[in-house]
């Protein structure tokens, strides 16, 4: 478990990201795509293993078409309750900016391995290997998806490819872009936010606690 990095960029008293999280699926490995408005829009795609998510920031998204790579840049494992986190990271904050849980599901390896320890096994050598091959059960993402690290761009980039199957599509999948968990597209909970931001100036001067009361009610609705 590798979540220093994930730490040392956050200011807990500040965003209300979450800190921590064990997964919530004992048979399953789980997986979250979030579209994050950023300094730059950009797609966090997220592999659950070895306890935490596996992390690439894919700058136009996924795509379903096998004909188009799309770059990924692998960034730091990110906790697993991350993967229920939507809302508003403050600006001037590390991320700064909207966040949706754009798709999410469980996934596996496309080898047929079964049980999720020995899944994660395999999937960690693969990922050591520079070759991650899995079958996503998503709610927009479905079918087999390769991450394979390329060269002469950075040691972190990898490319994002969709694999010739039923579920594979020139439609730009990323035209649906309400998530998964409030039906909300990015510029709908930005505005909500703001709202709250205007309506609520005075009890949110105290920025200890105001940060801290999402984060505890997000810990309980995931329990
Ligand atoms: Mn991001």
């Amino acid at each position: 478990m590798s979540l220093e990095k994930y730490v040392a960029k956050r200011d807990f008293t500040k965003t209300a990201e979450p800190k921590t999280g064990k997964s919530k699926d004992k048979s399953k490995l789980l997986f979250v795509i979030q579209k994050h408005d950023a300094t730059r829009l950009h797609y966090d795609f997220r592999l659950e293993m070895d306890g935490v998510l596996k992390s690439w920031a894919v700058p136009k998204g996924p795509s379903t078409d096998p004909q188009t790579k799309r770059l990924a840049m692998m960034v730091e494992d990110h906790p697993m309750d991350y993967k229920m986190f939507e809302g508003i990271i403050p600006k001037g904050e590390y991320g700064g900016g909207t966040v949706i849980v754009w798709d999410e599901g469980d996934y596996e390896p496309i080898e047929p391995i079964k049980g999720k320890k020995a899944q994660e096994k395999y999937l960690l050598e693969q990922l050591e290997a520079g070759s991650v091959k899995v079958i996503l059960h998503g709610k927009k993402l479905k079918g087999e998806f390769a991450l394979v690290k390329t060269r002469g761009m950075g040691e972190n980039a990898w490319l994002l490819i969709k694999h010739k199957d039923d579920y594979a599509s020139e439609k730009d999948v990323t035209k649906k872009d309400k998530s998964v968990l409030s039906g909300k597209s990015i510029s709908a909970i930005a505005k909500a936010g703001e709202k709250v931001w205007k309506n609520g100036r005075e009890q949110q001067t105290d920025k200890s606690t105001s940060a801290k009361k999402p984060a505890k009610k997000k810990a309980s609705l995931v329990k």
